[in-house]
């Protein structure tokens, strides 16, 4: 007995001690618990959320999708409703061709409280909802074995009458879930508390804090065959989310293959890269040069920055819509979407120890290669007519950079290395590749009508590559 019941996933083991569900609200007369106007969103949203039968396309015409808060600070659900692409907004009204409408249950976003807005959960229990459900989970589930044994829970949604006698009872987050996810057509986690435990499951975790797949278990399945996916990140970012709820319609849909998710359920299109790869500071890296403090513009390995082992792509997408992210805001990165987050990151701002290698040798290869890139970086930085004249004509003091005689001769040579393989070059001087010939009040260089013509000769002349 003992071996069986250790086999069991926590959820299995949950729904032991709760046993089955039988009651449910009256819902001839749901009342008037908070919501006056008797109003359900899904039929607020419906007229304007259907366009008629020849727009749809596939067919499910909607799927409900259930919300439920464990451990959890509700950043995710700050972070989704700021999506754009595509938006929460979008989704609930069906305006994505081929996608069926989502019919959001979320317990900041709805009108509908009390049992009214318990309703849609029953019915999916009961097997009466019309279409298919997807369940999400932000925040991590907690061991409700535990807070049972003392009369209480850890994180609930709404109450059934479930109790004794039907007593009504507050249900536990990790109760519905549990109850729900056999039957889901999928089953999301959103954020790095309900993906791989986060915060609530750090060093101490009174509360028994796990993910959604330690609860469900690696055998688990949704009814439409899918294992729990996955969106990190503390809080994630809510195009993210979204873009992987509308790849899982499509394929609820018939119109794809599932996409493609790594070995951890993670959108493998999102978490494929390292925040390095795509930092707007990288250069700095590989050039050496290291922030010694928070506001600096440069590479922040050296104050904190993990960026270089962390899985996550909001140095290419930002936080919302392609605006802020951690290190544009001037942020470490400390690797808030991994699944070692926090305790494989802490003490949070100090330099990760397997970094010292890496900066070492970007110290000494930058060493030598930001003077030269400064010496053609400034050499670029002036126009031709401007080198061959000795002089920039700036009233806001560029006169200084008009090139020494070692810049002269330097940049001659490295225009010769860069011209040698330019098959279509002419016999014309290196280094801007023309003579200046007419200036006005500079007769000395001025031109004669001879060099003029044989210029425009010149021009003239069939290329290398052309003859
Ligand atoms: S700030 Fe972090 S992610 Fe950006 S370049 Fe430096 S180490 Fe890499
Ligand atoms: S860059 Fe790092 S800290 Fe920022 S969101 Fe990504 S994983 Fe989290």
């Amino acid at each position: 007995m003992a071996v069986r019941t250790a086999q069991k996933t926590p959820a299995e083991r949950l729904l032991e001690v709760l046993g089955p569900v039988d009651r449910f609200h009256d819902r001839t007369e749901l009342g008037d618990f908070g919501m006056p106007a008797r109003a359900f969103m899904e039929d607020i949203l419906e007229p304007v959320a259907r366009g008629g039968p020849s727009s749809r396309m596939g067919p499910l015409e909607k799927v409900h999708a259930f919300w439920f808060a464990g451990m959890s600070c509700d950043g995710c659900t700050v972070s989704v409703t700021g999506a754009q692409a595509p938006s929460v907004e979008s989704l609930v009204l069906g305006a994505h061709p081929g996608l069926p409408r989502v019919v959001l249950h979320h317990p900041v976003v709805n009108v509908e409280s009390g049992p009214s807005y318990m309703r849609a959960h029953e019915m999916a229990i009961s097997g009466e909802l019309e279409g298919p459900y997807v369940i999400i989970l932000e925040g991590s589930i907690s061991d409700e074995t535990r807070a049972i044994e003392t009369g209480g829970y850890w994180s609930g949604q709404g109450e059934e009458p479930w109790g004794p006698d039907g007593e009504l009872r507050t249900v536990s987050t990790d109760e519905w879930i549990a109850r729900l996810a056999p039957n889901a057509a999928a089953s999301i986690a959103i954020g790095t508390c309900a993906t791989w435990g986060g915060v609530p499951a750090a060093d101490g975790n009174p509360t028994g804090a796990m993910s959604m797949m330690d609860f469900l278990g690696k055998d688990y399945r949704s009814a439409f065959g899918v294992p729990v996916v996955n969106v990190p990140g503390c809080a994630p970012i809510g195009d993210n989310f979204t873009e992987t709820v509308a790849a899982i319609l499509y394929f609820l849909q018939g119109f794809g293959p599932l996409p493609e998710f790594d070995e951890l359920g993670r959108p493998a299109w999102l978490f494929g890269e390292t925040v390095h790869r795509h930092c707007v500071r990288g250069a700095y890296y590989e050039e050496g040069s290291y922030a010694d403090e928070f506001g600096d513009p440069e590479c922040l390995v050296e104050i904190g920055c993990w960026g270089p082992v962390v899985n996550c792509n909001i140095t290419s997408r930002g936080a919302i819509n392609h605006v802020g992210g951690c290190m544009n805001a001037g942020g470490a990165c400390i690797g808030c979407t991994m699944p070692g987050f926090p305790d494989k990151f802490t003490p949070f701002y100090k330099r990760p120890p397997g970094s010292l290698v890496s900066t070492a040798a970007s110290r000494l290869l930058g060493s030598f290669v930001r003077p030269l890139r400064r010496y053609t970086n400034d050499h670029l930085n002036r126009e031709v007519r401007w080198d061959l004249n000795k002089e920039v004509p700036s009233g806001w003091s560029r006169e200084s950079s008009a090139p020494t005689m070692v810049q002269e001769v330097g940049h001659k040579f490295y225009d010769r290395m860069r011209r040698s393989s330019d098959t279509g070059r002419s016999s014309g001087e290196v280094w801007g590749k023309r003579e200046e010939w007419t200036y006005e009040h500079n007769p000395e260089r001025e031109a004669t009508q001879e060099q003029i013509d044989l210029a425009v000769t010149d021009r003239g002349k069939p290329t290398n590559k052309e003859s």
